[in-house]
This record gives C-alpha cells, structure tokens and sequence, in this order.
C-alpha cells in the first residue's frame, strides 16, 4: 500500500516534537507485531495515550486507517487517562471538515461522549503539530436564505449540506445548468 507519509515517519517526528515540548515519553517505539500504546506521554500531571497513523495515497485506504485508529484511541479509556490523541499528518487535515460533516451529529456525539478525545496535526515536514478538539471541526453553518430558487445559495453561499430550503438536487441541477451554458466547469468546491 503505498503511504505518502509512513506511520512511522509520523511517530518519529512526533515523539522529537514531543520531546522538544518537555513531554515525557513513557514508552519507546514499538516494534513491527508489538501491541500497545504508538506512545505515552506526560507533560505536567497530564497523562496522553498516542495513536499514530500515516497518509496514504488512496482515499479509501486513509478512510480504513482513520476508523481504525478511532478505534485504536478509545480502547485506550482508562481511568487514569487525560488525553486520547489521534496523530495524524498534517495533510489529513484537508479532509477532515468534510469527514465530520458526513458523520453530522454522529460526530458531535462521539466529541461529547469522549471529552478526552483530542486530533494533533503533524507536520513531518517542519517538525511541527497542531493540537484541535474533535468538535472543532464539525462546522455547521446554517443557511438563512428562504428563497427556494436563491442562485447565490444553489450556487456557492448555502453550505447547509442539510438545508430544507435549498436541496442537494436544486443545487446539483443549478450547477449543471450552469456548466452547460459556460461550457466549463463551475470554479469552486461543492456546497452539496
Ligand atoms: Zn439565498
Ligand atoms: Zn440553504
């Protein structure tokens, strides 16, 4: 399976990121077959339990990776435990709106269920890491538009994948009207 960034390469970076930061890392990196925490970390009273995944090039596989570490992270619960840190490179960062917007509810429910739950942002390439909630990227923006036939809102402004008003259809066919009458494609990103 080809990985644009290794979890390894993602774990090495992370445990000299954390080092530099005075965490303390309670385990040394795994083995290949050895199960456990990627890595323990301590930092001022605070325990963090660390998942770590890599980037790989194909969509679905990085989606499998995600669940998984999901998983990987809440198995992690124990009493004892501040933080369950999901650590993924930086560039997972780019989808992770649209993965929260697609699970909706079910995404701020599991951010309510498990307070501790945390996603750091690698950056193996300036050594760098990024810590967010996991609701803070759940962004529903509610439309406020009631006009029904709204170019602006089929267009670009609605951003309510839920929205009563202006329906994923109508701003299907809006689009299509107008890519067939320009002759190209519409320049920005989906609204659907
Ligand atoms: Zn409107
Ligand atoms: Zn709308």
């Amino acid at each position: 399976m080809s990985a644009i960034v290794e979890n390894k390469k993602t774990e090495v970076v992370l445990r000299k990121i954390l080092k530099k930061e005075g965490f303390r890392l309670r385990n040394s990196q795994r083995r290949n077959g050895e199960t456990g925490v990627d890595i323990e970390a301590e930092k001022n009273g605070k325990k963090y339990f660390i998942e770590v995944i890599g980037f790989k090039k194909s969509p679905p596989a990085r989606s499998k990776d995600f669940y998984e570490v999901f998983f990987r992270a809440i198995s992690r619960l124990k009493a004892d435990v501040d933080y369950l840190v999901i650590a993924l490179p930086k560039r997972f960062g780019d989808g992770l709106y649209q993965r929260a917007a697609k699970y909706g509810m079910g995404w701020e429910r599991i951010g309510q269920v498990f307070p501790e739950l945390k996603i750091w942002l690698v950056d193996t390439e300036k050594g760098d890491y990024r810590e967010t909630s996991w609701n803070e990227w759940l962004i529903v923006e509610k439309c406020l538009c009631a006009v029904p036939d709204c170019g602006k809102c089929l267009s670009i402004n609605c951003k309510d994948k839920a929205c009563l008003v202006h329906s994923k259809e109508a701003k299907k066919s809006w689009r299509l009207r107008w890519e067939v009458s320009n002759k190209k494609t519409f320049p920005h990103p989906k609204n659907y």
